[in-house]
């Protein structure tokens, strides 16, 4: 099994080393030798191949806003929402993932965010792995990948990077970081800001800029994650046995919503007290 040649940092890699505010308790490094490490072994590709309804939301809603876009004058038809549930084939889901993304679609068809804007860029969400930006300074290289789903030019010319959110999981602000350094190589010399859109609440976040010197600071920082990662992947390809002093394990009942409890010699699944519940966390991007 090979080890890539170069580092590399993402947001989902950040959110796999370090925990969000107010998720510092279930965090569990043992996920990321799961999600990072081992995920060639046929039980963890198995396993990271099933997407949840929660995730299969998230993936259909962006496909159903890109579709609205790229059929624009479906958004003036009356039955614009129906044609983008067939198009996204809604009717071979499950009962809530149907009715869920029926009614984002509704929402989006009565008040389309992106209508009238200038639009450089809208994936579909489920274009896979983004092209790596190669950062290359003196103290460190690593390859940064970033995937945004929208980005537009606002009205006072203003680079805006947006991220579609469902449910109703706290938007990460880590992840608009991440978009606005790779927007610094990308689209060099814009001033840029990114924000977070949850299609299911109409819920719009504040917008985020972050100046040089934090974008400086940042990459420095997203470097040292890029730096530690590989090292221990290099430990784990050396001495496979060491997997859990690698990545240790943080069991507890937040075992019971992890998709590798099934494979973890630590899981712990015991009832969870109501008290205790973690907030999933859904389209993490
Ligand atoms: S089952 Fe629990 S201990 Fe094992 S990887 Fe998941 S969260 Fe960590």
């Amino acid at each position: 099994m090979s080890i890539p040649d170069r580092p590399f940092a993402s947001y989902h890699l950040w959110s796999l080393v370090a925990p969000a505010t107010g998720q510092e308790r279930w965090h569990c490094q043992m996920r990321r030798g799961f999600v990072k490490a081992r995920q060639h072994e046929p039980q963890v590709k198995a396993l990271l191949g099933k997407a949840t309804a929660p995730q299969r939301i998230g993936i259909l809603a962006q496909k159903g806003v890109y579709e609205f876009h790229h059929h624009r004058h479906l958004l003036k038809q009356s039955d614009g929402v129906d044609q983008v549930a067939q198009i996204l084939q809604l009717s071979h889901t499950d009962h809530e993932v149907q009715q869920r993304v029926r009614q984002i679609l509704q929402k989006y068809h009565n008040a389309p965010l992106l209508l009238n804007k200038n639009i450089l860029q809208l994936t579909p969400g489920d274009e896979g792995f983004p092209k790596p930006i190669l950062i290359d300074q003196d103290d460190y290289c690593f390859r940064l990948y970033a995937a945004m789903d929208c980005v537009f030019i606002d009205s006072d010319r203003t680079l805006h990077i947006l991220d579609f959110k469902t449910g109703k999981a706290a938007f990460d602000q880590r992840q608009a970081l991440v978009y606005l350094l790779a927007a610094r190589y990308l689209y060099p010399g814009h001033e840029a800001v990114a924000s977070f859109y949850n299609l299911e609440l109409c819920k719009k976040s504040e917008l985020i800029r972050i100046n040089h010197h934090e974008l400086a600071s940042l990459e420095f920082e997203l470097a040292h994650i890029a730096q530690r990662h590989q090292q221990d992947l290099q430990k784990y390809h050396q001495e496979t046995e060491d997997f859990s002093k690698i990545f240790p394990p943080n069991p507890g009942s937040h075992c019971r919503f992890c998709p590798f409890r099934s494979i973890c010699d630590f899981a712990d699944l015991k009832q969870p007290q109501a008290h205790s519940m973690p907030i999933l966390r859904v389209n993490g991007g």
